[in-house]
């Protein structure tokens, strides 16, 4: 019954390790206009953007896609 504590223990530190380690080794996006370095995790401003991904730039406010592009405004 120790052992099988234990194991699972370790194995639940070690899974959080990874995925923490994992969302490190994920390359952060900047901003296309402005070259900002846009937060490793996103807050999501709206629905749309919880629903679609995506970042609004903080220091420009520009709209960004989830694969790092540059939204325009009337695409919106
Ligand atoms: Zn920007």
């Amino acid at each position: 019954m120790d052992t099988l504590l234990t194991s699972a223990l370790v194995g639940g530190i070690a899974g959080g390790l990874a995925v923490l380690l994992l969302a490190f080794l994920i390359p952060r996006k900047t901003c296309p206009k402005c070259k900002t370095l846009l937060p490793r995790f996103r807050k999501p401003s709206n629905t749309r953007e919880a629903m679609l991904g995506g970042w609004k730039c903080p220091s420009c406010s520009a709209k960004i896609a989830r694969d790092g592009s540059l939204l325009s405004n009337d695409t919106l």
